[in-house]
């Protein structure tokens, strides 16, 4: 099975070929911790341990490199208004992503290295690029690359040198040899935090410490490097600049960037105040939900939110839990019988036809550059609908037609349970502890606590009885509104989530 992955550096799809047989190193480029993380970190952060994940299923060992911010700017500036000591701050807000990854279902990467755990690489590659003659010192302590020393500048990016004079709208340092060189250290300012160095007391520019800490991980020439499309430049640019100029073999094999996650046609971020984060969807959509949408369109696509794209993907994955409760649920009373014949049944031709659709369209999608677009509909949801159509006949079955069914079945589950695993949509939880997660969220988003539900399903039974249909349909369909769906079972009224129906 060839692996397909989009090179940003040469434009077009490449068949992925590690370094080292079987092994794969992999780093994405962190947060910033300054606050909370908005669901544009998601975009960048799900797809990455999607490829993961599916690395791991095609049998590669993986080295997962994923760096925090933790000495910035704006984590300076945000300290200085908390009155807060900025490490202090930077730590309390890695730790609240790390919860938000863990709610999403991101496996935690191999290593997380911090910036302020690594002044030591970092000094140690700025000497290198200075001995090696691409970085040099200015007065005042500050320590700036040299990008006309650098022959192969600009190609990540396709930006052409006099383009990207860097502080064209500031006043160019008069220290700098070309406008476009920028900062590996940067001397110390008042009530900054800082640390020494053979330039003086001070802290690392920002790129710097990307190649450095991919370096001491990985190594200088490693297989993939991640990060959102905005990091091509000027940020992947000069990491992979500084990382040649320090070792001569450096580099990167695979370049791979995830599109933007836009709101109203604008790129969702921080500066523009237009984000939404994690937790403020996570409060009234189920964190898999949230998954689910961040790779509803391929990772190098624009990613459009809407909360009725959220809700599209909450009732898809309630379809999927709970056709996969409603198999566990009718298996159970042949648990006994299938052990009995002890795998003599074979799955019909017809469910063995169903399992290689599923896989192989799911192994094509994902090998053509992690294509997880519709990844759960097509021969998924076929799978979904056998089962379905499966589970009523299986009681009105003779014993041997049956065994052969129950076979299949199966089958058919550890089949879509796989692909749930790669695409990280399964948790701790049993698939009726996840229906129940998904249902309280249902009800938050219908402002409606479980006894008023109970309630107003009462009141509409009472409506059946004295057959006041009119009132009963009113009722449901007011339901439907808030995205609760009602399902009438025998004498029952069940309900699930739904996509809200907006009112004619
Ligand atoms: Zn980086």
């Amino acid at each position: 099975m060839e692996l397909k992955l989009y090179n940003t550096m040469t434009q077009q799809k490449e068949v992925f070929k590690p370094i080292k047989p079987g092994k794969v190193g992999l780093y994405v480029c962190g947060i910033t911790a300054y606050d909370f993380s908005h669901i544009g970190h998601g975009r960048a952060t799900v797809p990455f341990d999607v490829l993961v994940r599916f690395l791991k299923y095609l049998g590669y060992e993986v080295t997962y490199v994923r760096n925090f911010t933790d000495v910035d700017d704006k984590i300076i500036t945000r300290a200085e208004k908390n009155n807060e000591e900025p490490l202090e701050l930077s730590k309390r807000f890695c730790n609240e992503f790390l919860v938000d990854m863990d709610a999403l279902q991101c496996l935690r990467p191999t290593e997380q290295p911090r910036v302020s755990d690594h002044m030591d690489d970092i000094i140690n590659m700025i000497q290198k690029i200075i001995e090696n003659g691409y970085g040099y010192a200015v007065e005042g302590g500050d320590v700036f690359f040299s990008v006309d020393k650098s022959p192969n500048y600009g190609k990540l990016s396709g930006q052409r040198l006099e383009h990207t004079r860097a502080g064209e709208r500031v006043a160019v340092d008069s220290r700098k040899r070309n406008p476009a060189d920028f900062a590996l250290w940067k001397a110390v300012k008042p009530k900054e935090p800082s640390w020494e160095s053979p330039w003086g007391q001070g802290r690392p520019g920002w790129h710097i410490e990307c190649s450095a800490m991919s370096a001491r991980y990985l190594s200088p020439r490693f297989d993939i490097h991640g990060g959102g499309a905005d990091l091509i430049f000027p940020h992947h640019e000069n990491e992979l600049a500084q990382t040649c100029a320090a070792c001569e073999h450096g580099g990167v094999n695979y370049w791979l960037h995830n599109g933007h996650l836009t709101i109203n046609d604008e790129k969702m971020a921080k500066s523009k105040g237009n984000f939404k984060t994690i937790r403020d969807i996570t409060e009234s959509y189920h964190p898999l939900a949230l998954r689910h949408f961040l790779i509803s369109a391929h990772y190098r696509s624009p990613l459009s939110f809407s909360p009725s794209k959220l809700d599209s993907s909450s009732e898809l994955l309630y379809y999927v839990f709970q056709t996969l409760q409603d198999l566990d649920d009718a298996l159970l009373p042949y648990q006994e019988a299938m052990s009995e014949d002890g795998g003599k049944a074979e799955p019909t031709a017809e469910a063995k036809d169903i399992i290689t659709k599923l896989k192989s369209e799911f192994d094509a999608k994902m090998l053509d550059d992690l294509n997880t677009a519709h990844i759960l509909e097509g021969a998924y949801k076929d799978a979904l609908k056998f089962i379905n159509d499966s589970i009523g006949k299986l009681k009105k079955m003779q014993k041997t037609q049956r065994m052969s069914l129950l076979v299949s079945l199966v089958e058919i589950e550890k089949a879509a349970k796989t692909v749930l695993e790669v695409l990280g949509f399964t948790t701790t939880l049993s698939y009726t502890e996840i229906l129940k997660e998904m249902r309280q969220k249902a009800l938050t988003r219908a402002k409606l606590s479980e006894e008023e539900l109970s309630k107003i399903i009462e009141e509409r039974t009472m409506a059946r009885k004295n057959k006041e249909f009119k009132k009963s349909d009113d009722i449901r369909a007011q339901l439907t509104v808030k995205g609760i769906a009602l399902m009438d079972v025998g004498k029952e009224t069940e309900w699930r989530p739904c996509v809200p129906l907006v009112p004619a």
